[in-house]
């Protein structure tokens, strides 16, 4: 049984040599950092290390361990189920960490746990580079990156971990590994999906690749009644488009924001995002079909800086709603896929409430399965279906919408995206990581993590 009670005598002693914040529930601020994204996560755990390095992260786990304290660990504090944070234990946040370090001549960036995604496409688009990462800026890199980390150029330059040339972890005994293909490629290879299993990484190495500074990219949007026509041409659209081209098939009700006429807000509608990650020009010529396909109600799709694209979906995902997902991946967009999608589309009540299938292949396909943990390279489309409100109230009846959507494709499941997954169990995170990989991934664990000290993420048990 892990201890909930925290020895005043062992915090003082941490807190002589610590760089940064120890924060104990009656300290002020201590509400801020205790809060993650998702807003029906409402978690007290008995003390908060807000860490500056590497040091900071070994004296924490040393006082955990003294402590039989539970520990979560947060990057960005994106988990959709809020793994990053328990009641009583330790939480230990990375969110200080905000180094950056750009290499435009070499094409690598150095990058410190703590980072979210729009700060490193602030410093690397500086140089017209990019990490290939997530549609919504303020997620962690930290903790998609161990997932494997789906985005708008990965058809092009494949996963996030796919660009990743190294990382710095810090294992439950307190050893740091320096792990890349030529030194500590086991751990290394489990990390490229495995998640938080095997210690807390402290610092990521990333290979950069060339992105905008400007791309044609953004959303045109249908009424919900076009959706099947609409989906039907998309799938052709799409089947032999090149790597360059990324979509996200959107349904929802047009969301209340500024770029959305004010007669449209709250119609059902249907939209195609899509980001062209290669020069404008053959950007405008790949978009065309889909920009005269019907008869759209709004087109937002144009040339425009990256970083802008990057940030498009940051007002449908702001901190502090109530958020629950399902997910599943897909071979096809066959017809009874887009019967179901259309079905459960009109169904939507919640004006936030949302489907996103993402469109999968390219890069991601290309690269040999065997490489990395991450097991999803063969899906065809991945659903993120997130059923969701504002406040508690309702929130009930939105899990039910989004469970029952996700029931009704269970025929056509393949795999799941362990970062898509809530607290689903063991046999969810063995299916998002299918048999053999499992096993090797239990293997890894047993070498770095016997007891399981690090439990609170997508485990992989040791036994
Ligand atoms: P945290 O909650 O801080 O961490 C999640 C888990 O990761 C922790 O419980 C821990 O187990 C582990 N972890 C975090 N940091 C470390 C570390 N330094 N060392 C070891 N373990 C660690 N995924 C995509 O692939 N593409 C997307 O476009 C995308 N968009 C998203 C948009 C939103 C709004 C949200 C909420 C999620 C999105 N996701 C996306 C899923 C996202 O990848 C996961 O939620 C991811 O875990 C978030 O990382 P974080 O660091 O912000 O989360």
């Amino acid at each position: 049984a892990k201890g909930t009670e925290i020895d005043e005598g062992a915090v003082y002693e941490l807190q002589t040599s610590f760089r940064g914040e120890l924060v104990r529930p009656e300290d002020v601020g201590y509400d801020k950092h205790r809060k993650v994204w998702n807003g029906s996560i409402d978690r007290h755990p008995a003390l908060i290390a807000r860490c500056t390095g590497a040091a900071d992260v070994r004296a924490a786990l040393r006082l955990a361990r003294s402590q039989d304290l539970l520990v979560t660990v947060r990057g960005g504090g994106h988990s959709f189920p809020g793994l990053s944070v328990c009641d009583d234990g330790m939480l230990i946040d990375l969110g200080l960490m905000k180094g950056i370090r750009v290499d435009p001549e070499a094409r690598t960036a150095r990058v410190q746990a703590g980072v979210l995604l729009g700060e490193l496409d602030r410093e690397t688009q500086e140089f017209g580079l990019a990490v290939p990462s997530g549609i919504v800026t303020h997620t962690g890199v930290a903790g998609l990156t161990l997932g494997g980390g789906l985005g708008w150029v990965m058809r092009k330059y494949g996963l996030t971990i796919d660009q990743l040339l190294s990382v710095d972890v810090i294992t439950a005994e307190g050893e740091l590994v320096r792990a890349s293909e030529d030194r500590n490629a086991d751990p290394f290879w489990g990390v490229r999906g495995g998640g938080g299993n095997f210690g807390i990484v402290t610092e990521f190495e990333f290979r950069l690749n060339p992105v905008g500074p400007y791309v044609m990219a953004g959303p045109v949007f249908w009424p919900m009644e076009d959706a099947p026509e609409v989906l039907g041409f998309y799938r052709g659209w799409i089947a032999d488009c090149p790597d360059e081209l990324m979509t996200i098939a959107v349904l929802r009700r047009a969301p209340a924001l500024p770029i959305v006429p004010p007669d449209l807000v709250g119609k059902h509608v249907v939209a195609i995002a899509a980001c062209y990650a290669g020069p404008v020009e053959e950007g405008e010529r790949a978009l065309r079909p889909l920009k005269e396909f019907g008869s759209p109600v709004l087109d937002l799709c144009r040339p425009k800086p990256f970083v802008e694209h990057q940030k498009m979906f940051d007002p449908s995902f702001p901190n502090g709603w109530s958020y629950y997902v399902r997910s599943c991946d897909v071979a096809a967009l066959n017809d009874d896929v887009i019967d179901i999608t259309v079905e459960h589309g009109r169904r939507i009540t919640s004006p936030i409430t949302s489907i996103g299938l993402w469109q999968m292949g390219g890069a991601v396909e290309r690269i040999d399965n065997r490489a990395t943990a991450f097991n999803g390279r063969q899906a065809g489309f991945t659903f993120n279906i997130n059923g969701n409100s504002k406040t508690a109230e309702g929130f009930d009846g939105e899990r039910e919408w989004a469970r029952n959507y996700w029931s009704a494709l269970a025929p056509h499941h393949t795999s799941v995206y362990v970062n898509f997954l809530m607290e689903e169990g063991e046999d969810r995170v063995r299916q998002a990581y299918g048999a053999a990989k499992y096993d090797r991934l239990k293997a890894l664990k047993r070498k770095y993590d016997p007891t399981n000290f690090f439990t609170l993420n997508q485990n992989i048990k040791p036994d």
